[in-house]
């Protein structure tokens, strides 16, 4: 069990897509999870947020995700979409791998993801909104892409400081 690096933005390991796990249950991918929490909630108490963490931002391509949400602990392996609601929403995210700009885009507002748990059995995940937003933008890490990748508007960039300003004045929504 280790705190890995988190990549950057522009390392070309973030745009690959990651490959398959076969067994779950294998010491090498039971580590890879222990390495994502230990990295996930050391980021968090590093910078105070941090809610999920994909393999590719550790620099290893695999489907593999944990995600700490609402004192649920979640880990997705080989995730995928069942089912997408047509109804989207238009919320800022950012990204732990280029933590100083916000943008908003168009996520479906509920989806159903069925994944391998850490154990190898099938769950299905009912989401909606944040969770369904953090799952959406952490299976996007898995395929290559990030959140500027969804990005309709460039003019609705900002930076960290100028999010919280707007939202200080109501002029956006807490994400
Ligand atoms: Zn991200």
């Amino acid at each position: 069990m280790a705190v890995r690096p988190t990549l950057q933005l522009g390392n070309p390991l973030l745009r690959q897509a990651a490959q398959p796990i076969d067994d779950v249950r294998s010491a090498e991918v039971q580590a890879l999870l222990a390495d994502l929490w230990d990295t996930l909630y050391d980021f968090r108490q590093r910078h105070g947020w941090g809610r999920a963490l994909s393999a590719p931002v550790i620099g290893v391509p695999l489907r593999a995700i944990v995600v700490d949400f609402q004192e649920q602990q979640l880990v997705l392996i080989n995730p995928r979409f069942e089912r997408w609601s047509r109804e989207q929403e238009f919320v800022y995210e950012s990204c732990i791998t280029f933590s100083a700009i916000w943008g908003a885009v168009y996520r479906p507002t509920r989806v159903t993801v069925v994944a391998l748990d850490a154990d190898g059995l099938e769950r299905r995940y009912e989401a909606a909104g944040p969770l369904a937003r953090l799952m959406q933008h952490e299976i996007d890490h898995l395929d290559g892409l990030v959140w500027l990748d969804r990005e309709p508007d460039l003019a609705s960039i900002c930076t960290t400081d100028e999010y919280r300003r707007q939202q200080d004045q109501g002029q956006i929504d807490q994400a």
